[in-house]
């Protein structure tokens, strides 16, 4: 990590993920640094080099040495990006952060037009990259993809893969990131309450080097999305989640068992019949459903945070 300017407050800070993107990086500060330049108040740009072993490294080093608004932080490994962001934000001092890939598919010179979106009072504003310039299977999948999470969470954003986006302070100091989950920010701050717009962005073809990830990004993002849906809908009341499905469950399984109750003492043999078995299953696995409810609801009693983050403003006269 590098020395930092030490007084003075600090406007706008920049977080910039970079995995292997060496080629991108001279072009990218310099385009950088001409933009936040003419911005008025002081500002940082921060490049988390996530693991990159072609150079980029080397090239961040000479560049934060050469220039004290810059911060380098070298990751131990390749972690991802999520990772890269979330030290990224906890570095960041700034009172408004942007986010912005380092390979330059995302132009540095929309940061202005973000901020002034972000001025009209919004908490989070994502860049939508309205006509992309990528793959055609890439389109596809990330259209799949934003539409399931639009219509599961609720929240109406057409782009959330775009890497250029601004925050307020307050929204970075909530949201905790772990596993994949940097895509889903804009969802878990709309669910937090935060105001968030997007503006539409120009999008262009990597220049250099190649996309970090595959077709398989699209695969695991089903699986967070399940992660955000819980973290989004259920976190403080596991029991309506688990509860209600242990609860037809069960009912269904009692339901089956009473009709063959009802038949054996009637007479008939009932033994024979697969029913009795999925009955049973249905009755058991009900009860453990309300039981892990249940169990989830001891689990969020005692970790419980304090409420101070989902207050907007107080006004007492105490
Ligand atoms: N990135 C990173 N760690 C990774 C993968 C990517 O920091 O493990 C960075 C990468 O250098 C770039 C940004 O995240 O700045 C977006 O990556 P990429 O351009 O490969 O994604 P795409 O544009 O294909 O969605
Ligand atoms: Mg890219």
């Amino acid at each position: 990590m590098e020395k930092r300017e030490p007084e003075g407050k600090i406007d706008l800070s920049v977080v910039i993920p970079v995995f292997e993107e060496k080629e991108s990086l001279p072009e990218l500060y310099t385009r950088l640094t001409k933009v936040v330049n003419q911005l008025s108040g002081r500002y940082e740009l921060i490049f988390v080099d996530d693991g990159s072993k072609d150079g980029s490294s080397e090239l961040l080093q000479n560049i934060s040495r050469q220039d004290p608004r810059v911060t380098v932080i070298h990751l131990r490994r390749n972690f991802g990006k999520t990772i890269a962001l979330s030290v990224g934000f906890k570095e960041a001092q700034g009172e408004k952060i942007i986010t912005l890939d380092a390979d330059l598919q995302d132009l540095p010179e929309e940061i202005p037009n973000l901020l002034a979106e972000l001025d009209k009072g919004y908490d989070l504003v994502s860049g939508w990259k309205n006509k992309r310039k990528d793959p055609p299977a890439k389109k596809v999948n990330s259209w799949i993809f934003n539409h399931m999470v639009s219509f599961f969470t609720g929240v109406k954003i057409h782009d959330l893969n775009c890497g250029l986006k601004a925050y307020r302070r307050k929204v970075i100091e909530e949201i905790e990131l772990y596993g994949e989950l940097h895509r889903f920010i804009p969802v878990l701050a709309s669910w937090r309450g935060f105001w968030v717009g997007e503006i539409k962005v120009e999008h262009h073809t990597r220049k250099y080097g190649k996309s970090k990830y595959g077709a398989e990004r699209y695969l695991r993002g089903i699986f967070d999305l399940l992660t955000v849906i819980l973290l989004t809908k259920y976190t403080q009341k596991p029991l309506h989640f688990f509860g209600l499905s242990g609860v037809i469950l069960f009912f269904a399984g009692a339901f089956i068992d009473l009709y063959l109750a009802i038949l054996w003492f009637s007479g008939q043999w009932i033994s024979n019949r697969p029913l009795l078995l999925y009955g049973t299953l249905l009755v058991i696995v009900g009860i453990q459903f309300i039981f892990f409810g249940l169990l989830g609801e001891l689990i969020v009693f005692s970790s419980r945070k304090d409420e101070d983050g989902k207050i907007k403003e107080k006004i007492t006269h105490r």
